[in-house]
């Protein structure tokens, strides 16, 4: 491309939704920029429940289109990602006084059938008194039901979309917010300013897509000038993560009194993750973080399930995202829908904004065919959708081949410890090997720098996947966060500022 050529497209927000995207539309033969202001999956997408769900809630609210894609996107993008996506039981006990065995019964046969479902196993009842799930819960629980969704590493599932964009040509720069845009004739003029630099830029495309999630009105207020936009209803959900509560592989979807549900999910081996909370935010985006009465509520609400109470004492991390659903005028945050919703602006001789508002991690992928059909309406078809038989970096093999790929790796570096081998399969899948190289014993990947991070991975990350700082490779390209000292994390964090100085001084 000739560099006075505008993009095709430029997109604001390396959130999925910007990422998804880039990807699908550079795959398509269009040119892609994509800017994000901090680091990828820094806003929404690194704080979800990290669920690929129908979202059997839904059903309730009559969210039949929402519910249906999103079952048939849970084994396309299991078939996609199968090193960071994976089908998870879920148990969900009847609780008397609350909604009752027939309705729950009538929900989970629709969720069975709705579509989508070849491979995940379909709902069956249990007897908790018998089964071993009920071994963490009070006595007075004898029935349930058990379901299947999948899980995902959703901050993952963003760098490797970005990462997939990359390889297939597009432009993908973090720590650069678009800080103006301005309509030039037939394409837009995107002024870009770098956050580690503060250097300024300004680039053109022909069309914008607004995917910055939370920040989308403020985008539109701030860089597009549109003072009064006010489309999104932000409502705040926040999780906490304890030591381990239960043994079992399964999860637990627990309803609660005030008709709202929680879940508690097995989390990195030797965690249980709660979540989540549902309220209306008004404040910092920039700065969303658990309150203490979301902790209460989130205590208090798993507590009416186990036998032994989860209180505060045993909470190790929390994190909290911000929902950018769409104001459909709801009267609560967790009756607000959370389907998508896609609005363009500009006639049809001037630059075309898309602006993207709500969806779900787990739609991702249709919302980006959603949005690239009707940047075709107006720059016209070059290649066909191609996403849904694609895999993400990492992700090329079989959706129930995992198993045998880990032995592969474990017989290739057999210094790895198993739960070392078993994380970076996890992580990185068929890339894994990227990481490890020559190597041989443990010395061969460079400095510890605590629990099992080696300075091979972070070197892996840096190059491969746009890692800046300690936070982005401890908490989102990884959760080693969970596992190390205030101190490790200094020499972390010393480590990458020496090797970005190296990096700038080599040009
Ligand atoms: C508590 C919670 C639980 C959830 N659980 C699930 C779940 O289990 N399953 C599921 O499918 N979905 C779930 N979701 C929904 C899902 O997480 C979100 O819908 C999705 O992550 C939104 O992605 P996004 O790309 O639109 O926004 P974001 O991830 O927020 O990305 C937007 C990006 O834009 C960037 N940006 C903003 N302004 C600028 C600018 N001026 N210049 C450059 N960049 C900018 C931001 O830094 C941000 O990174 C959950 C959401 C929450 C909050």
């Amino acid at each position: 491309m000739n560099n006075s050529d505008p993009y095709d497209l430029f997109v604001i927000g390396g959130g999925i939704n910007g990422c998804g995207i880039a990807r699908d539309a550079v795959g398509r033969g269009f040119s892609v920029m994509l800017a994000e202001k901090d680091d990828l999956a820094s806003g929404t997408s690194s704080s979800s429940t990290k669920l690929i769900h129908g979202g059997l809630r839904y059903l309730e609210h009559y969210e039949f289109r929402l519910v249906r894609e999103a079952l048939m996107e849970r084994e396309v993008l299991w078939r996609m990602a199968p090193h960071i996506i994976w089908p998870m039981r879920f148990i969900l006990p009847h609780q008397k006084g609350l909604r009752p065995a027939w309705f729950l019964r009538l929900g989970l046969f629709l969720y069975d059938h709705l579509g989508g479902r070849k491979l995940l196993p379909p709902t069956r009842v249990l007897d908790l008194k018998a089964d071993a799930a009920g071994t963490p819960l009070k006595p007075g629980f004898s029935k349930a039901f058990e379901y299947s969704d999948c899980w995902v590493n959703d901050a993952r599932l963003v760098a490797l979309n970005a990462r997939d964009a990359a390889d297939r040509g597009a432009e993908i720069r973090t720590r650069t917010k678009v800080v103006e845009t301005r309509r030039d004739a037939d394409a837009w003029s995107i002024s870009l300013e770098d956050g580690l630099t503060g250097q300024a830029e300004t680039v053109r495309a022909r069309l914008l897509i607004n995917a910055a999630g939370p920040w989308v009105d403020s985008v539109l207020r701030s860089a597009a000038g549109e003072n009064d936009a006010r489309n999104v209803r932000l409502v705040q959900g926040s999780h906490i993560v304890i030591k381990r509560k239960f043994e079992d592989a399964r999860a637990f979807f627990f309803q609660n009194r005030d008709e709202r549900i929680i879940f508690a999910i097995p989390y990195e081996g030797d965690f249980t993750l709660i979540g989540t909370t549902d309220r209306d935010f008004n404040e910092d985006l920039d700065a969303a973080e658990i309150s203490d009465d979301e902790i209460s509520y989130l205590c208090s609400a798993a507590s009416e399930y186990f036998a032994e109470p989860v209180t505060r004492d045993d909470v190790v991390w929390t994190y909290s995202g911000v929902r950018p659903l769409y104001d459909d005028g709801a009267s609560a945050a967790q009756e607000a829908t959370r389907d998508y919703v896609l609005v363009e602006e500009g006639g049809a001789d001037e630059g075309l904004l898309i602006n993207i508002f709500g969806g779900k991690i787990t739609t991702y992928r249709r919302l980006a065919e959603a949005v690239i059909e009707k940047v075709e309406r107006r720059l016209g078809k070059r290649k066909a959708g191609w996403t849904a038989n694609s895999s993400l970096p990492g992700g090329d093999f079989a959706a129930n081949d995992f198993q045998r790929l880990l032995s592969g790796l474990k017989e290739r570096f057999r210094f790895l410890t198993d739960t070392h081998a078993h994380r970076l399969m996890r992580l990185y899948g068929t890339r894994a090997e990227a990481i490890l190289g020559s190597a041989g014993r443990y010395e061969d990947l460079g400095t510890c720098f605590g629990s099992d991070l080696y300075a091979a991975e972070v070197d892996y990350l840096v190059e491969n996947e746009w890692a800046v700082t300690a936070e982005d490779i401890l908490w989102r390209r990884t959760k080693r966060g969970l596992h190390m000292s205030e101190e490790q994390i200094s020499e972390l964090s010393a480590y990458l500022r020496t090797s970005k100085t190296e990096k700038l001084k080599a040009g």
